[in-house]
């Protein structure tokens, strides 16, 4: 199988080199050549297996210029070695009139594990087969979540190196803590004296200055990132789709060949895009539900084929989901439309304009697989109160968002295909609005106390990644100013 452009270029990559460059050459996403096909025999055989092996299997598929021997290895190394808190990986929790897919058992409590605990291992593993002799030196910057899965996935991982940027006072105590604690020979952490967007300015014209990259070069370093336009990113997403319907069968919720609807709390639009992925490929799916927040630029779009990311952003307490550019989207277009000269139009009005029409007949093709909700902060935390009283269940405030969101879906259609709501996080990350929901009194109770009290709610165990955190040593103390950002990768890679 090959990879090629979303915007039309034509190079077609194996898997290995689509993953070492990121994106294409003309500013493009790669995507598959053709859509892998399975059998109800292949979904059906994914029962009783761990998830290790159902992931081998669905990665075989799209990564067919590895080798069985290379995708078991990377595939152990990501999720064995005790790193995962649930021996399931991914545990589908199944309730009376729903089901919830936990992907936050991970390092760093959140469903960003999922892609990044794989992504180092197929990167270093392309580098490998593909004979490249440099080190990848990812660059990140983060408002908090990213920034630790990334370090989580690429510590001590061969021939790459991590450097993460984080705003100062930009995030939260226990995100910062996560960063500064980190263990690896191959990472590094710094402060920038500036907000998000400054950071994320600064990687970006470190990106872009050519002389600052044949500097690299020079040194056998080259540079690269691991954010969610990645197909080595999204391609492990896939695979807990299939996962879950395999776990429905085992529970015999369902029978082989049912439909099911999956209701997912976006953002980049990557995870529900790799829902679409696995609808493709024949997993028996009815409906994918797009959930968001008060930044519900993904909602006009699915009702109304008209992207405009126009429009005032707002802070909410699903701070994953505080987006207005998803660039994921790109490649649904593509799958729809098969036409890169289109999509390349579309994203050119959207750098220019800030907006753009897909027009009714795409439009439509989309709406019979898609419908979209969102909910505002007052909603979210009415449903974590809801289905904490009915259920005695916390979810974290994106799943709660989710769980609205297929409430919503329900009530407007209908529908009662059995519904899989997607959970992103861990409730312990975001501890002091779940709290809250809960009707707690949380002023002045610092980060450490806040995990102790949803413990007694909860009953569900603090997470070792974030408990070890009281007592872990900071490692990283540097900082810098934002126009000092490239100086520092200097530093550390030359
Ligand atoms: C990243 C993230 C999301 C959004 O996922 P996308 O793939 O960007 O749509 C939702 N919830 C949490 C907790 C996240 O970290």
């Amino acid at each position: 199988m090959k990879y090629i452009s979303t915007r039309g270029k034509a190079e077609r990559l194996d898997s290995a080199e689509a993953i070492i460059h990121g994106l294409a050459g003309d500013g493009g996403l790669f995507v598959p050549d053709e859509m892998p096909k399975v059998s109800m025999d292949f979904v059906e055989g994914l029962k009783g297996i761990s998830y290790e092996e159902r992931s081998e299997k669905v990665l075989g598929l799209f990564l067919t210029d590895y080798t069985e021997g290379e995708l078991k290895s990377c595939v152990e190394r990501a999720y064995g070695g005790g790193k995962f808190d649930h021996e399931r990986r991914a545990p589908l929790n199944i309730f009376d009139d729903v089901s919830v897919l936990e992907l936050w058992h991970g390092p760093t409590s959140a469903f960003k594990d999922m892609a990044l605990q794989l992504l180092p291992q197929l990167m270093s593993t392309a580098l490998r087969k593909t004979g490249e002799k440099d080190t990848v030196l990812i660059l990140v910057a983060t408002s908090g979540d990213t920034g630790k899965a990334a370090l989580e996935g690429f510590r001590d991982v061969e021939q790459t190196k991590i450097m993460v940027f984080y705003p100062e006072g930009g995030v939260s105590k226990i995100q910062r803590l996560q960063m500064l604690t980190q263990k690896g020979s191959n990472v590094n952490v710094t402060a920038v004296r500036g907000n998000f967007d400054d950071a994320q300015s600064g990687v970006k014209a470190i990106f872009s200055d050519e002389a600052f990259g044949s500097k690299l070069a020079e040194h056998g370093v080259k540079l690269s990132s691991a954010n969610s336009i990645n197909w080595g990113r999204l391609v492990p997403q896939i695979v807990y789709y299939f996962s879950a319907y395999a776990d429905l069968l085992s529970a015999h919720r369902i029978q082989a060949g049912d439909e099911i609807d999956f209701c997912v709390p976006t953002g980049n639009f990557g995870d529900i895009l790799a829902a679409f992925y696995a609808k493709c490929m024949g997993l028996p799916v009815h409906k994918l539900v797009c959930a968001s927040n008060v930044n519900n630029v993904l909602t006009d779009f699915l009702q109304t084929g008209v992207y405009n990311r126009k429009r005032d952003f707002f802070k909410t307490i699903t701070p994953s989901m505080d987006i207005l550019i998803s660039s994921n989207l790109e490649r649904l277009l593509y799958h729809v439309t098969k036409d890169a000269a289109k999509v390349k139009a579309w994203m050119r009005q959207l750098s220019e304009t800030g907006r753009y029409d897909v027009g009714a007949d795409v439009l439509g093709e989309i709406q019979k697989l898609f419908w979209a909700g969102y909910t505002d902060d007052a909603g979210t935390k009415a449903a974590i109160r809801r289905v904490y009283e009915a259920k005695r269940y916390v979810p974290d405030t994106h799943t709660a968002v989710a769980w609205d969101v297929a409430e919503q879906y329900r009530k407007a259609t209908g529908d009662k295909h059995e519904m899989v709501v997607v959970s992103t996080a861990s409730p312990y990350k975001f501890n002091a609005s779940v709290l809250e929901a809960l009707g707690e009194k949380i002023e002045g109770l610092d980060e450490f106390r806040l995990l102790d009290l949803l413990l007694e709610k909860s009953g569900h165990p603090i997470p070792a990644g974030l408990d070890s955190l009281r007592t872990a040593k900071e490692l990283h103390k540097g900082v810098c100013e934002k126009d000092g950002m490239e100086a520092a990768v200097g530093a550390f890679a030359l």
